[in-house]
This record gives C-alpha cells, sequence and structure tokens, in this order.
C-alpha cells in the first residue's frame, strides 16, 4: 500500500502571469512583509483535499474526468490581506461564474468521498505572501491580469528538503 498524499485541486496561471506577479509584488512589498510564494508555486486553490489514500484518490480522479465544466476567463482586478491567516492575495473583484461552478462541483465530489472539507466557504484567491507578521499597505490594484483558464489540475504537496513543492499528478481539460 502506497502512502496517502496530500492532494488538492488548483488552477496553474501562465508562467507570463506568474512572472507579471512576481514582478509587482517585488515593486510593491518590502522584504519584511512576508514571506513570498515561490513563483513555480503561485496558483488558485479549488479544492483542498488533504491527505487522500491512493484508493480515494483514484475514485475523485474518475469524478473529476466526468466534470463537463467550460472553460472560463479569470480577471485578476483585486487584492487583499487577511490578517487572521496572515495572507497577502490577489482576486478577482467578480469571481466569473465557471470559476465557482467548477469548484462547487469538486469541493461536492470531495466531501462525497470523505475528503477533508474546509468549512470556510469558497473565497478564490492567489497568496502572495504568507505569515505577513502585520497590516501592509495594498497597492491600488493597477494590474489587468487576465487569462484563459483551460483546464483543471490535481496537485500534491509535499515539503522536502526544506522546500514545498506542487506537483501536478493529473489535469482535466475544460469544455471549448
Ligand atoms: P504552507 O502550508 O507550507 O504555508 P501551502 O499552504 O501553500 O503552504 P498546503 O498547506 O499543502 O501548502 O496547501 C496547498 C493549497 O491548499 C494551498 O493553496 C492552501 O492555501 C490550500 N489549503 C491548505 N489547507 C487548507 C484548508 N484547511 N482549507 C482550505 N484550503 C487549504
Ligand atoms: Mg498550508
Amino acid at each position: 500500500m502506497s502512502e496517502p498524499k496530500r492532494l488538492f485541486f488548483a488552477i496553474e496561471l501562465p508562467d507570463e502571469t506568474r512572472q507579471a506577479i512576481v514582478r509587482w509584488r517585488a515593486e510593491h512589498f518590502a522584504g519584511d512583509a512576508g514571506r513570498p510564494v515561490a513563483a513555480a508555486n503561485l496558483h488558485l486553490t479549488l479544492a483542498f483535499l488533504g491527505e487522500v489514500s491512493a484508493e480515494k484518490r483514484k475514485a475523485l480522479e474518475a469524478m473529476a474526468g466526468r466534470i463537463t465544466q467550460p472553460g472560463f476567463n479569470l480577471h485578476l482586478d483585486d487584492a487583499g490581506q487577511w490578517l487572521r491567516s496572515r495572507v497577502v492575495w490577489l482576486g478577482c473583484r467578480q469571481s466569473p461564474r465557471g470559476l465557482i461552478q467548477l469548484a462547487d462541483m469538486l469541493r461536492a465530489q470531495a466531501a462525497r468521498s470523505g475528503c477533508y472539507q474546509s468549512p470556510t466557504p469558497f473565497h478564490p484567491h492567489i497568496s502572495l505572501l504568507r505569515e505577513t507578521p502585520h497590516a501592509v499597505a495594498l497597492p491600488a490594484p493597477g494590474f489587468n491580469w487576465s487569462f484563459a483558464v483551460t483546464e483543471f489540475v490535481l496537485y500534491e504537496s509535499q515539503f522536502t528538503g526544506g522546500r514545498l513543492r506542487y506537483t501536478a499528478l493529473n489535469r482535466w481539460t475544460l469544455k471549448t
């Protein structure tokens, strides 16, 4: 039997968007503002699953494969800070319906399979800084990053060699 894995479904960001975000972050936040999320790790979580056995993962993948959602555009035009979870994030002022539907579906499937489900409502966001020690001045979002979401990804989260790594295990295309 293989060990359970720490899994989550998420949207991968295009390389150019990740690079633009990292540049914007470096321009606007000082070194003491928090722990910057590595460029390679910037993502938007759809459903966090926790520790999942190989058997349960198979069932989740089969259900994910039956999703027939259309793709959608993500327009990042909002930034904020959650003082309690100590995160600075990027998001959308108005989340596209396709994003909410996709996350709802994945979260419902996970709940049905007995996976961990966050008790908090879904607030789509991309974490930029973690462990922010104090409130930061948030720059007015002068950015206008949009990209087409054409797939969703199942990631494994691992902390190895002193580094957090996300590995894409599987991906599914959204309908065009
Ligand atoms: P770290 O925990 O080392 O700060 P991380 O939070 O990015 O890094 P994970 O804890 O493995 O790494 O989480 C993977 C993704 O799932 C992240 O987007 C994280 O915000 C989200 N996540 C983690 N735990 C939960 C939870 N209990 N409820 C909802 N989402 C979660
Ligand atoms: Mg975490």
